[in-house]
């Protein structure tokens, strides 16, 4: 995002509270960002009605700073909006039809491949490619060539064969060939063609795909939506591909997309290689999307100040040498929230390492989310004095929270492991240590 939304946000963050014109103005500058990015503009329109009802509506939160206020509500919706990720759906009787369908140049024959190596090699599936693209010379080929790189099946060609037919025969030799799965690669058109439109129906009608792929460009702008809409409307789509993030698009078409159909975004092609097929995720593209590159130190400033203020209290508590379980929930808290940065920060670049941390970070994250409801699930009284946590509590707390009793000792275990580093740490920092460059 431009600097110039940067500086509504410092203006913004000197301010007590975000008042209606305080979030207006900075919605304006959300708006030239997602039309820059190629969202279409109803779907802007939409977008920015909705962040800014919630922004309105919403108490703000004193310790956070508006201009942290306004960005987060930003980002929450479009990674609501983008969706969650989902896997490819195989729940049908073997052999599962997946018909691609997109424009032609999208990438469907490329990503028909990418789709087949993944099954192959993560869920140990076996898949038969067909290519019903009777039309591009050498399209047929094409994909028993990149089959042949997947090391995965593919039909045989027969010249003069219609698209209908080659799809039944697919079919019939993913039934007797035991194949899982059956990817049927369709003709891309240059535009919506109703012939062409009309022949994806027959051959949709022919074998009813359990998936059906619409595979769309990052570059797409403002079409996206009636791609989507006319796709979604003739063929039916039960989710989409976004090709080409490897480029500089923004890829703001998948906002579009999903707005406009309300179907999942599966995959994201980036690049050329068969290996080069990521599984969807939201907060990465509405960083992407949003453009963030000034804002993320906004944030992190932000949270930042707000985790300062927690740490000088657990810091001040330290010096005591004082831990209770509140103080873990606490600590519990500001692991999660640095957790929520994961998405902004994966769209650095040159920071590969930092974000497989932060990816293997955030499964912890349920991790914590158990450990905190355990600590939910204790009384006032429990959480300031351990101490009085007996069996029979300990059965109550691990119903209370669903977990088992281990679970309740094993955090009970941590909680004293932390609190006894705490007195040590206190302890030193008596003797003058902490002076000398540890952690206060
Ligand atoms: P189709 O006409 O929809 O079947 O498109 P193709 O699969 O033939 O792809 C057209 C071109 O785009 C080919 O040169 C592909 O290598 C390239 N391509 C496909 N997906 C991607 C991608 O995710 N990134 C990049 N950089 N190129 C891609
Ligand atoms: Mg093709």
């Amino acid at each position: 995002l431009s600097s110039r939304l940067g500086d509504v946000f410092e203006r913004l963050k000197r301010r007590g509270a975000l008042s209606e014109t305080d979030v207006s103005e900075a919605l304006r500058e959300v708006r030239v960002a997602l039309l820059e990015a190629d969202v279409a503009l109803p779907v802007v329109k939409d977008f920015i009605a909705s962040v800014k009802e919630r922004a309105v509506g919403q108490d703000v939160v004193r310790s956070i700073t508006p201009g942290q206020m306004v960005v987060k509500i930003v980002h929450d919706c479009l990674v609501e909006t983008l969706g969650t990720a989902e896997d490819i759906n195989l729940a049908a009787a073997a052999p599962v039809p997946v018909l691609m369908v997109g424009l032609q140049g999208s990438g469907k024959t490329t990503t028909s491949a990418k789709i087949a190596l993944r099954l192959k090699t993560l869920d140990k599936k076996k898949v038969l490619l067909a290519s019903l693209d009777i039309y591009r010379p050498a399209a047929q080929q094409q994909l028993e060539i990149l089959a042949r790189q997947a090391d995965v099946g593919s039909l045989p060609i027969l010249m003069g064969e219609k698209p209908v037919a080659i799809a039944r025969r697919a079919m019939e030799m993913g039934r007797r060939e035991g194949y899982d799965v059956v990817i049927l690669d369709t003709a891309g058109r240059l535009h919506i063609d109703e012939a062409l439109m009309a022949e994806v129906a027959e051959v949709r009608d022919a074998v009813t795909p359990t998936e059906t792929l619409l595979v769309v460009d990052a570059m797409t702008g403002q079409d996206a939506v009636n791609l989507a809409r006319e796709f979604n409307e003739k063929i039916g789509v039960t989710g989409m591909v976004l090709t080409r993030v490897d480029g500089d698009a923004r890829g703001g078409a998948a906002l579009s997309m999903r707005a406009v159909t309300g179907r999942p975004i599966k995959f994201l092609g980036a690049g050329e290689k068969l290996d080069a097929l990521e599984v969807f995720h939201p907060d990465r593209v509405a960083g992407r999307i949003l453009g963030m590159g000034d804002v993320v130190s906004l944030v992190e400033k932000a949270i930042g100040s707000f985790e300062e203020e927690e740490a000088e209290k657990l810091a001040a508590k330290m010096a005591k040498g004082k831990f209770d379980l509140d103080d873990m929930a606490a600590q519990f808290r500001q692991i999660k929230k640095m957790g929520d940065l994961k998405g902004i920060i994966g769209m650095l670049p040159g920071i590969g390492k930092l974000k497989k941390q932060i990816d293997e970070a955030n499964i912890d994250n349920r991790m914590i989310n158990r450990q905190e409801a355990i600590i939910l699930s204790m009384t006032k009284g429990e959480r300031k004095n351990p101490d009085l946590i007996k069996a029979s509590r300990k059965r109550r707390i691990a119903a209370g929270a669903g977990v088992s009793i281990q679970d309740v000792n094993k955090l009970l275990k941590q909680h004293q492991q932390m609190a006894d580093m705490m007195k040590k740490v206190s302890k030193m920092g008596k003797k003058g240590l902490m002076r000398h460059g540890l952690p206060g």
